[in-house]
């Protein structure tokens, strides 16, 4: 067998495309949520099919929604008889030339190595792979055959990449450039050896306005599947902040990131119009995926106009809309304009502690003022969004390494310290908290400075290169700090969580419910069981505990 792929695209008549979204080790299958970055990547290149000398024809896997056995090294034997045969009988209908695989974050590193091994050793040695996302973009080393690790070639005969191009940072302009290239046989000399994956810098795109209107109708093959879920859609890309908790926040990696663009406010509602009116495509909600939600005002303002004109002449939108804000930016007159359009902010408050805040570098000034406003800011939304019924969805982050006993008893004192005519404020309010456990995602500075400058240990450092059953819960075994074990950490976060939750269940806040507290308890022996023997039945729980977003694990 050989991995070497010649020109063969060139004098074809159709080329064939198979979009794949690979699948995380471990039971969890997403949360919920539909990605479109694929979308637009094939948009753009049927705008520009004038320029290319066959025809395209296309489809979209989602390893997520195909019925296949679960993903683990444990298991993998039934997993590869079903991706084979599930693969196999896509090929037969469609025979594709080229699969463009979208390892979107670090979770879907293995499963990624293993379809792109699979397609080249079972289904043809001549489709090509080209390869992007966030773990790409920031290790392409790891797509080389040298870096691959070496239990996969247990599985396949093998042992060079089966990666044939890798596009770093932004995909539409690079995908289609890349497709051309091949097509007329203009790739250099070298491009497309046969050991190495030719890494191809993304070209950002610089006007948004460039991307046509989304057209949804790669997903129609899941029309069933998509009922009940979240539709992810960017309407802006890049962001001007550097949380040191975030992947795209790494600048110096990621350069398209510092790039703050966005789409004209009247595309963005022609696609929000275009969702309603894509008769098929009955989803639960939609998602504006944007890093902050139009974070300059006159443009947020403009949306609202424009928005309320749009509902005005077409009537009440049909989906809820959920939308990333933050602190500083959110104002009293968001929130207002938020329930009048059902929308939901998710804000990332991440801690009650000044000196946590700073350590994320959550907001760029010293000034420990502006920290105390920030946090009273929080206090002031949660009671604000009680008066006028409205709901904020917030995330806490514990176990973040730089956790002290101090960081803890700042959220405990946050959320339940009786200062308010002697109840706290958790007990005044319905408070929808996501409490998520750190996870030692590569690629964020948080990451990189947890054991050299915060004392910490991330026990499973590699965790996503390993063939551990379940990554979600392996990369979550870090010490905070010197001070603080991941079993201390555990332990007083679950005492202040649990009465958190206990409040909330009694406050009959949306999203919450009484099985919740027994669900905390459970994931924390079970999660205090593997961190004290390195091992654990663990899988069986998940799926339950990640039916409600906010408790963790
Ligand atoms: S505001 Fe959000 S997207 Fe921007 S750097 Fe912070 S976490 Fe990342």
């Amino acid at each position: 067998m050989n991995y070497k792929t010649e020109q063969i695209l060139q004098n074809k008549e159709r080329l064939r495309i198979v979009y794949l979204f690979p699948q995380e080790v471990g039971p969890f299958k997403g949360h919920n949520a539909i990605y479109t970055y694929f979308l637009r990547i094939s948009n753009y290149l049927n705008l520009k099919k004038e320029e290319l000398s066959c025809e395209i024809d296309e489809i979209y896997i989602d390893l997520r929604l195909e019925e296949l056995p679960l993903f683990s090294f444990q298991n993998l034997e039934p997993y590869l008889e079903g991706l084979t045969s599930m693969v196999n009988s896509v090929y037969d209908d469609f025979p594709f030339d080229l699969m463009a695989i979208s390892c979107y974050s670090s979770y879907e590193y293995l499963n990624t190595l293993v379809v792109a091994n699979l397609i080249k050793s079972q289904i043809s040695s001549e489709v090509k792979i080209v390869v992007g996302g966030y773990h790409p973009s920031i290790f392409p080393e790891e797509f080389q055959s040298d870096k691959i690790p070496r239990f996969i070639y247990k599985y396949f005969p093998e042992k060079n990449t089966p990666f044939d191009f890798l596009i770093k940072g932004e995909g539409e302009i690079t995908f289609f450039k890349l497709i051309r290239q091949l097509l007329n046989n203009e790739l250099k000399e070298g491009t497309n050896s046969c050991k190495a994956c030719a890494i191809l810098e993304g070209e950002t795109i610089s006007s948004l306005n460039d991307l046509p209107l989304i057209d949804f109708n790669l997903l129609k093959r899941y029309k069933e599947k998509l009922k009940g879920k979240r539709l992810n859609i960017d309407f802006g890309r890049g962001c001007m902040f550097r949380c040191k908790i975030c992947i795209p926040a790494t600048g110096s990696v990621l350069p398209f990131h510092k790039n703050v663009r966005f789409r004209s406010i009247d595309k963005c509602i022609e696609e929000l119009r275009i969702i309603r009116d894509t008769e098929w495509l009955e989803i639960n909600s939609i998602f504006i995926s944007d890093p902050v939600f139009f974070p300059k005002r006159s443009l947020r303002n403009m949306f609202y106009q424009k928005f309320r004109k749009f509902t005005e002449s077409e009537g009440k939108y049909p989906y809820a809309i959920g939308v990333y804000d933050r602190v500083d930016i959110c104002t009293q007159k968001d929130l207002l304009e938020y329930k009048e359009f059902n929308i939901m902010p998710n804000i990332g408050f991440e801690s009650s502690s000044i000196s946590m805040l700073k350590i994320l570098n959550k907001i760029k000034t010293k000034n420990e003022e502006i920290f105390r406003r920030y946090i009273k800011k929080v206090e002031e939304f949660i009671i604000l969004s009680n008066k006028i019924d409205s709901k904020i969805w917030w995330f806490l982050i514990i176990g973040l390494p730089g956790e002290t006993r101090e960081v803890i008893e700042d959220n405990r004192k946050f959320f339940l310290e009786k200062r308010f005519s002697g109840k706290s404020l958790s007990e005044t309010n319905k408070i929808i908290l996501d409490i998520r456990y750190y996870k030692a995602i590569p690629g964020c500075t948080i990451y990189d400075i947890c054991e050299d400058q915060l004392g910490g240990k991330i026990y499973y450092k590699k965790w996503w290169r390993m063939p551990l059953e379940n990554h979600r819960v392996y990369n979550k075994m870090v010490k905070p700090s010197k001070e603080l074990d991941f079993i201390d950490s555990l332990r007083l976060n679950y005492e202040w969580a649990k009465t958190f939750v206990k409040h909330q269940v009694d406050n009959k806040t949306p999203f919450y419910d009484k099985d919740d507290i027994k669900i905390l308890r459970e994931g924390y022996f079970k999660f205090s069981h593997m961190y004290k023997n390195m091992n654990a039945d663990y899988d069986s729980f998940i799926p339950e505990s990640w039916k409600q977003g906010f408790i963790f694990p």
